[in-house]
């Protein structure tokens, strides 16, 4: 307890302040269980915002970034590397199509490649996204985010993007024209309240972007690599988007954000992006570990079944304060009729970490390596504390 005191004052001493913290100081974690520094044991059933597909402290990436810190930590991309090249094949494997890859950092970075790319592959500047989208915070990025409380503060720094109603195929008609590099989306919206696309709406968004020369970016970033019961949600509409943006858990924990294009849109000319971190040999073989690890999973099936069977026994609890369950595999909302923030303190106090999605949506993002035996204790807390919940 006086080391929770301790670290939490010195973290609120130094912090940029940009984050809201919960009172509690996490130091280890083993699959699906993290545990405080006073040895608490909680379900992470925030699977650290979404990062956590294979749970934590996974033996066959711990084992990968081990062995690869003691051969190669760092090569910028200017030199060819034996763990970048096996990355790139272990990500082809993902694709039905061929496809060339940005290897950076985390999401927002995956976000601001596919927009330059977009841009300097059709030489348009216009950007279409979402509203309730979300995709990360760096200017560019920022610009695609619809939430005004997180773009106001940046007025005239981020571009220019139009947002149009989420599952509105009129409002897209409307807005795509010949002048859209890019109609950027998630397949299922996570901060916005985990909402999901309608396969029509995809379907309708691929047809006009080809129409009319736009590239469709979808972000699977928290959505993908088999969160919700495919490799990519947006498979669920039976579409392969010019641009795939990925995160989140793609290293096991590692930061690493991937875009992934059409080969055949064509490669972006020398020096109009760049990272220094980005494909450095130990995020490549956490990646490689994880894909693997994802694989031996089955994580899409996995993800569905486990899924399927916890939405249907939170419904099972007829619970009046739930106004709606919402997701897809292991992507999971429940849309109260009473603001979450209280719910997620409640649910801390017994041992569960979950995740708001807005002031009224609790959402459920488990490790894919989830037990039902976790879930059905996650399921009975819940349950009472929605019980008290008005
Ligand atoms: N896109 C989506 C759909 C996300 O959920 C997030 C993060 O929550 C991001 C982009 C940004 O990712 P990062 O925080 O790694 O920059």
């Amino acid at each position: 307890m006086i080391d929770t005191v301790t670290f939490a004052a010195i973290e609120d001493r130094y912090t940029s302040g940009a984050y809201t913290k919960r009172p509690l100081t996490l130091v280890r974690g083993e699959a699906s269980t993290v545990w405080d520094d006073a040895g608490n044991a909680y379900l992470d059933l925030t699977s650290g915002q979404g990062v956590a597909l294979l749970g934590h402290a996974h033996p066959a990436v711990a084992r990968a970034i081990a062995q690869q810190a003691s051969t190669l930590i760092t090569s910028a991309e200017a030199f060819y590397n034996d763990r970048r090249a096996q990355l790139y094949e272990a990500l082809s494997g993902l694709f039905q199509d061929e496809r060339r890859y940005f290897l950076s950092n985390s999401g927002a970075e995956a976000n601001e490649a596919a927009l330059k790319v977009a841009r300097l592959l059709t030489g348009r500047t216009g950007i279409v996204a979402a509203m309730r989208g979300f995709h990360g915070r760096t200017l560019g990025a920022l610009g695609a985010t619809f939430n005004a409380d997180y773009r106001a503060p940046f007025a005239g720094w981020t571009p220019a993007v139009s947002h149009i109603a989420f599952n509105d195929l009129a409002a897209a008609e409307a807005a795509i024209t010949d002048q859209t590099a890019a109609v950027i989306v998630e397949a299922v919206q996570g901060e916005g309240g985990v909402h999901l696309a309608d396969a029509d709406w995809l379907r309708g968004l691929q047809r006009i972007c080809a129409e009319r020369g736009a590239l469709l970016i979808v972000d699977e970033i928290q959505s993908g690599l088999g969160r919700c019961g495919h490799w990519f949600a947006v498979q669920a509409a039976g579409i392969t988007p010019d641009i795939v943006t990925l995160g989140k858990g793609i290293a096991g924990g590692v930061p690493m954000g991937v875009t992934a294009w059409r080969a055949e849109l064509g490669t972006i000319p020398a020096a109009t992006h760049g990272s220094t971190f980005g494909g450095n040999p130990l995020s490549c073989a956490a990646a490689i570990a994880a894909l693997t690890a994802l694989r031996d999973l089955d994580a899409p099936a996995r993800s569905n079944d486990l899924g399927d069977w916890l939405r249907g026994e939170i419904a099972a609890l007829n619970l009046p304060v739930v106004r709606d369950i919402r997701g897809a595999g292991l992507m999971i909302g429940i849309e109260l009729r009473t603001r979450v923030t209280p719910v997620l303190q409640a649910l801390q106090s017994r041992g569960i970490l979950a995740l708001p999605a807005g002031k009224t949506v609790l959402r459920l993002l488990p490790p894919l390596v989830v037990t039902r035996e976790e879930l059905t204790f996650a399921v009975a807390r819940i349950a009472e504390v929605l019980r008290d919940a008005r």
